[in-house]
């Protein structure tokens, strides 16, 4: 047997080989992956797993790509990435107060947000206009307007050494950006959250207004990973980019972004080493202009 063909049987067929992933990243950037796979859930990424290891071919999980670098060279290896689910949601327990909701790692968090709002629960507003998947976004405890993962998220099912474990909120060290499967690693599975019951119609009209205030400040126009820097605490990244005279400032097709600095966007044919290149340069001017050091939000594959 092949890897191709074990991995073709293990999954329905549903992998892809020298797949480039600037089809599967928000910047549109990113050289071919070994192998590229779209799997259904914790049966077939065990089986998956065995084989690479067989193999000795590294795995990397991935969601929707929108906080993502991958480098021009690609990934040597198998990029594994979850089906988005028929159902965004599943409600499993209801009480005066509110309901549990398990959402699928491979959901896209707008799909998830529009689903918790149709059966009139408050709390997942915020999630409408990030346009990750629910396994991206509780790996980096995602958040934009007052509102984060952290918030209302119970548990979390992980799989991890061949095991399904359930992690609690607690284990799951959540803080601004991060959390604990960072340093430990583990790839989400699904997670569970309370959400307690609001007004259907102003629940759908503060997600409008959160995705209005996206359109006005944000350049959605055009390729990028969002934010492309942490907030130092006690400043604003964008601010601090400006401040340095960094607006327009552009690499090859890489640049920073006029209408919100704190973007790096693709202004068309950008390379990965371009985005890299910018990123550097904007951290080492911001460093000398304001002696604050910008930390990436985006994560690198690949370099
Ligand atoms: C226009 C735009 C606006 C954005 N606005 C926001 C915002 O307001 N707030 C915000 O927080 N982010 C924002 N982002 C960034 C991004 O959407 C979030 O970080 C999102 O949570 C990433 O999810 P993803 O599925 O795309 O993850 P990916 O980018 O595919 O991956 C991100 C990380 O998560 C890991 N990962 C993905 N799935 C899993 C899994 N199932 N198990 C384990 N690890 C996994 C990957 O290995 C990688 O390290 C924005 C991005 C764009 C392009």
């Amino acid at each position: 047997m092949d890897l191709f063909k074990e991995l073709k049987a293990a999954v329905e067929g549903r992998v892809l080989k020298d797949e480039p992933m600037s089809l599967h990243t928000t910047f549109k950037v990113g050289g071919p992956a070994d192998y590229f796979m779209i799997i259904k859930g914790a049966d077939e990424l065990a089986k998956v797993e065995k084989i690479l290891e067989t193999y000795g071919v590294p795995a990397f999980v991935v969601g929707n790509g929108s906080n993502l670098l991958v480098s021009d060279e690609g990934i040597r290896g198998c990029v594994i990435t979850f089906e988005r689910p028929e159902y965004p949601i599943r409600i499993y327990d209801k009480s005066a107060e509110g309901v549990n909701v398990e959402i699928p790692a491979g959901t896209l968090l707008s799909a998830a947000a529009k689903a918790v709002a149709r059966e009139g629960l408050k709390g997942f507003e915020f999630a409408a206009g990030i346009p990750g998947t629910l396994g991206g976004a509780v790996l980096m405890n995602a958040g934009a307007y007052g509102g984060e993962i952290k918030d209302s998220i119970l548990t979390a099912k992980v799989f991890r050494d061949g095991e399904i474990l359930t992690l609690s909120k607690d284990e799951l060290s959540l803080s601004y950006r991060h959390s604990s499967l960072m340093e430990t690693g583990g790839v989400i599975l699904s997670a569970e959250f309370f959400f307690e019951y609001g007004d259907k119609d102003q629940i759908f009209a503060r997600i409008e207004e959160l995705n209005a205030k996206r359109r006005e400040k944000q350049p959605l126009e055009y390729p990028s990973a969002g934010s492309t820097f942490k907030r130092p605490e006690g400043y604003f990244a964008g601010k601090l980019i400006q401040d340095a005279g960094l607006a327009g400032f552009s690499v090859g097709g890489a640049a920073v972004s006029e209408k919100h600095c704190g973007f790096v966007i693709n202004k068309g044919g950008a390379t990965a080493s371009d985005v890299k290149k910018l990123i550097d340069e904007v951290i080492q001017r911001v460093q000398e202009s304001a002696g604050v050091t910008l930390e990436p939000e985006v994560r690198f594959m690949g370099f």
